[in-house]
C-alpha cells in the first residue's frame, strides 16, 4: 500500500501541450498554402483550458482564435492573450461596451448589432471590426440569403465598421460525397461576390471546421476554424484515417477504498449490479459532478495496472465503483487512467461517446470545474 498524500483528491486531467503542437503542425500541413489558422478555444478550449492553451497556440503563432461568447474573450485578454479574438456566437446586446474595451472581433449577423456597434465607434471615435456571417444552409446563425444584399448595404452605410472577414458554416460535417458542402461552398461564393459589387473588402474568408477542411481543403477560403482536431479527437471516426492526430487529455485518479466482497453483494444507487462471484471491488473519487457521465453506469471502463477494469452499478455525483477482481496486485492508491493511455491499453473520448449515444465535443468539454488541469509541455 502507498502512503497517503496530503495534497488533496488525487482527480486531475493533465493537458500534454506537446500534442497539441503535434496537432496544430499536422493542421497546417494539410491546409493549402496561403492559409492561415483560427484556432477555436470555445467551452474552454473544449474542456483544456483556454488561457494555457491559447497562450500555447499564440506561441505557435496562430493567426486568430476563436470562442463563442465574449465573456470567454475577456478571461482571454486577462490571461494575456494578445493575438486576434472572434466572437463565433456573436454579441449580446450589453457586451458592446467588452468588444472596444478588450479588442475583440465580433460576428455579426443583426442589423440592430450593426447599428449599436457603429453608433459606439462613433462615440469612441475609432472604427471597429466586425466578420459578417450569411448562412448557407446551417440554418443557425447568419443572414439568410434574401436578405443579405440589404444588410451589406447598411454594413457600407457605417464608414465606422471595417468588414475583416466574411464567414459561413458548414453543416454535413459526416457527409461522405459532400454535395450538400459543394452547393454550401457555391452559396458562400455566391455571398461573395455580392458582397464586392456592393463594394465591401475585406482580408478573409472563412467557413471550414476541422471535417471540412480535412476533407475538403478546397472549401476553405483564406483562413480555416479547426476546434476538435486540435485536442487530438475526431469530428466522427471516419476521419481517423485521414490524420494522425494525439489526444491531449489524460483524465486521472486513484483507487480511494478497496474491499473485498462476496457473491451476491449489491453495489451503488439502485443496486444495478450484483456480484456473481468472490469480487474485488474499487471505490474512484470521481462521478459524474465531474463529468464522468452517468451513462457510463455498468458500461464504462476504467485502465488500472495496464489492465481494463470494468464501471460496476451506478455512477454517483462524486464516485465511481469498478471491478478488480482481475487485476492482479491491486492496491488502494494506484493509478487509474479513466480517458487515456495507460500500458498498451487507451481510453479515447470516442470511446466514451460510443458509450453513452454522445460526439466526443461533448465528453470532454463535460469534464467539470471540480478537476484541475495539470499543464506538462
Ligand atoms: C465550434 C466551431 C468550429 C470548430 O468546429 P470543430 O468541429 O470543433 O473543428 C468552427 N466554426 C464555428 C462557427 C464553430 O462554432
Amino acid at each position: 500500500m502507498k502512503t497517503p498524500t496530503l495534497s488533496g483528491r488525487p482527480t486531475v486531467a493533465e493537458i500534454d501541450l506537446k500534442s497539441l503542437e503535434f496537432n496544430y503542425r499536422q493542421l497546417q500541413r494539410r491546409v493549402p498554402k496561403g492559409v492561415n489558422l483560427l484556432a477555436v478555444v470555445k467551452a474552454d478550449a473544449y474542456g483544456h483550458g483556454a488561457v494555457p492553451v491559447a497562450l500555447k497556440l499564440e506561441k505557435l503563432g496562430v493567426e486568430y482564435l476563436g470562442v463563442a461568447i465574449p465573456e470567454e474573450g475577456v478571461e482571454l485578454r486577462k490571461g494575456g492573450v494578445k493575438t486576434p479574438i472572434l466572437i463565433l456566437g456573436g454579441i449580446f446586446g450589453p457586451d458592446v461596451d467588452q468588444i472596444f474595451r478588450f479588442h475583440l472581433t465580433p460576428v455579426i449577423f443583426r442589423k440592430d448589432y450593426l447599428q449599436a456597434l457603429s453608433k459606439e465607434a462613433e462615440r469612441r471615435r475609432r472604427k471597429v471590426r466586425v466578420h459578417l456571417k450569411v448562412d448557407t444552409g446551417m440554418g443557425r446563425l447568419g443572414v439568410p440569403f434574401n436578405l443579405w444584399p440589404d444588410f451589406l448595404k447598411e454594413v457600407k452605410r457605417s464608414s465606422k465598421i471595417e468588414t475583416e472577414a466574411i464567414l459561413s458554416h458548414f453543416s454535413m460535417t459526416d457527409e461522405k460525397e459532400g454535395e450538400f458542402t459543394q452547393q454550401q461552398w457555391r452559396a458562400f461564393e455566391e455571398a461573395v461576390a455580392i458582397a464586392r459589387e456592393i463594394g465591401i473588402s475585406f482580408k478573409y474568408l472563412h467557413m471550414a471546421s476541422s471535417a471540412i477542411l480535412t476533407r475538403l481543403p478546397s472549401c476553405s477560403g483564406n483562413l480555416v476554424r479547426p476546434g476538435i482536431m486540435l485536442y487530438g479527437s475526431y469530428p466522427s471516426p471516419t476521419f481517423q484515417r485521414l490524420i494522425s492526430l494525439k489526444p491531449l487529455m489524460t483524465l486521472k485518479t486513484r483507487i480511494h477504498f478497496l474491499k473485498s466482497v462476496p457473491p451476491g453483494t449489491r453495489i451503488s444507487y439502485g443496486g444495478t449490479f450484483t456480484t456473481k462471484r468472490d469480487s474485488l471491488i474499487a471505490t474512484l473519487p470521481i462521478g459524474y459532478a465531474d463529468g464522468y457521465n452517468l451513462h457510463l453506469s455498468n458500461q464504462g471502463d476504467v485502465l488500472i495496472r495496464g489492465k481494463r477494469a470494468p464501471v460496476v452499478g451506478r455512477v454517483c455525483m462524486d464516485f465511481t465503483i469498478v471491478d478488480v477482481t482481475d487485476i492482479p496486485k491491486v492496491s488502494v492508491g494506484d493509478k487509474v487512467v479513466l480517458i487515456g493511455r495507460q500500458g498498451k491499453e487507451r481510453i479515447t473520448a470516442e470511446e466514451i461517446a460510443e458509450k453513452i449515444n454522445s460526439i466526443s465535443y461533448e465528453v470532454l468539454c463535460s469534464i467539470g470545474k471540480r478537476v484541475p488541469r495539470i499543464y506538462k509541455g
